[in-house]
């Protein structure tokens, strides 16, 4: 007997190669044990619905995908940028901000004002609109802490945030994001702290799964970066890189080399670039909302990508310098309106090949028998309607791990 079983629904599976999207009109879907049990069209259940669960929803004719997955964000961070975005309006250049107190140092003082409780609270409302919105499993980032303490308690903030909601949470240690005002005269003394330090101490504290660096001018180097993802290596975690955002660094290559889940960004990638992330099998994570914030007039290659065969996913890179967005839906929309991604390739960009982005893709991402039953019903009639408003909320409920959300802290 199933835990629970949900009719009056269409579904699209995302099955990989499936035809349109694995659209399955009137179907079923049967929950046990936090896992999907079964899932078909109604009419090939294997007996009366109340005869095979204890609990039998409708989802009154809805459309349901699996939940979505945000792959990419920095939303554990103190303050927010609101005034760096009106000066930017007002032609004020980013040095400028900078010396007037602005800009990621500013994020990086706020943060480490904040107690891990202090942070918590700070993410939780951005967390919860995210999850509102859909999203069942989320990459949180470190790198506004940049020492080893406050990258380590971000961590602990973005594993209690996991606790305290229903979402899974996906933490990737993120130092290599800037040169830290202490280290500004010793660069090959921050990465010596995060190589022999920081990396090893949160590999055995189980605080991190994979190690993100940001490679470009403003911030490291392709060797800096290459000794930041050997430890990583060494320390048995995930690699994954902040890759051409501003110019081409070679570091979709640097990616490829490393066999990383995920290059991200992607702007300024070369056709060599693609190429690597093709081989590679690396999954090309793409962020309208930071393309359109910083005003980024270059996007991502994306028929290149497509030809190559990379699979692309989109997230929100909530984050408070160049992306204060908390809706996955929006970014997916975005997707379409500013890369030119099909409907077919936004919602995929959100589920299945997010969650291979995060090497997740055995478990989450799909609407397969034995994935977690994490998934969401729209009220929308057909999924390329799913990319289509911009801005609003089309989820009318959200299923975790086989049981239905609210969005409010369980304890604290
Ligand atoms: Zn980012």
């Amino acid at each position: 007997v199933w835990d629970a079983i949900w009719l009056d629904l269409n579904a699209v599976t995302l099955e990989a190669g499936a035809a349109e999207l694995g659209w399955i009109g009137d179907a079923a879907l049967g929950v046990a044990g936090g896992k999907l049990a079964w899932i078909g069209p109604r009419q090939q259940l294997p007996g009366p619905p109340a005869s095979l669960a204890r609990e039998v929803h409708s989802a009154g004719g809805r459309l349901a995908t699996p939940g979505l997955i945000d792959c990419h964000t920095h939303v554990v961070f103190g303050g927010n940028r609101a005034l760096d975005f009106a000066l930017r309006a007002q032609g004020v250049g980013y040095q400028q901000i900078a010396a007037a107190g602005g800009g990621i140092r500013s994020t990086v003082k706020q943060t480490r004002e904040l107690s891990e409780d202090g942070l918590v609270a700070a993410a939780l409302p951005r967390v919860q609109a995210l999850l509102k919105d859909g999203v069942t499993t989320l990459e949180i980032k470190s790198g506004y802490g940049l020492d080893v303490e406050t990258e380590l308690r971000l961590l602990r903030a973005a594993r209690r945030i996991g606790q305290l909601l229903p979402v899974d949470v996906v933490p990737t240690l993120l130092a290599a994001h800037a040169l830290p005002p202490e280290f500004a005269s010793d660069r090959a003394g921050y990465i010596d702290l995060l190589t022999r330090e920081l990396i090893p101490e949160a590999a055995k504290q189980q605080l991190a799964v994979a190690v993100d660096v940001f490679c470009e001018r403003i911030a490291f180097t392709r060797a800096e970066c290459a000794r930041v993802l050997e430890a990583a290596r060494a320390a048995g975690l995930a690699v994954k890189v902040h890759a051409d955002q501003l110019s081409d660094m070679g570091a979709a290559q640097l990616a490829a080399e490393f066999g990383a889940l995920s290059a991200d960004h992607l702007e300024y990638t070369s056709p060599a670039g693609v190429a690597a992330l093709a081989r590679a099998g690396t999954v090309a994570v793409l962020l309208p909302g930071a393309y359109l914030m910083t005003g980024e007039t270059r996007p991502p290659p994306v028929a290149a990508l497509r030809e190559a065969g990379v699979p692309m996913a989109v997230a929100t890179d909530c984050n408070p310098g160049t992306s204060p967005c908390t809706s996955l839906t929006l970014a997916s929309t975005l997707s379409r309106a500013l890369f030119v991604l099909t409907a077919d390739e936004a919602l995929a960009a959100v589920t299945r090949n997010a969650a291979r982005a995060l090497g997740l893709a055995g478990s989450r991402g799909t609407l397969q028998v034995d994935q977690q039953a994490d998934f969401c019903f729209w009220d929308l009639q057909h999924p390329r309607e799913f990319s289509y408003w911009l801005g609003g909320n089309a989820c009318w409920a959200s299923v975790h791990r086989g049981r239905r959300r609210s969005y409010e802290p369980t304890r604290h």
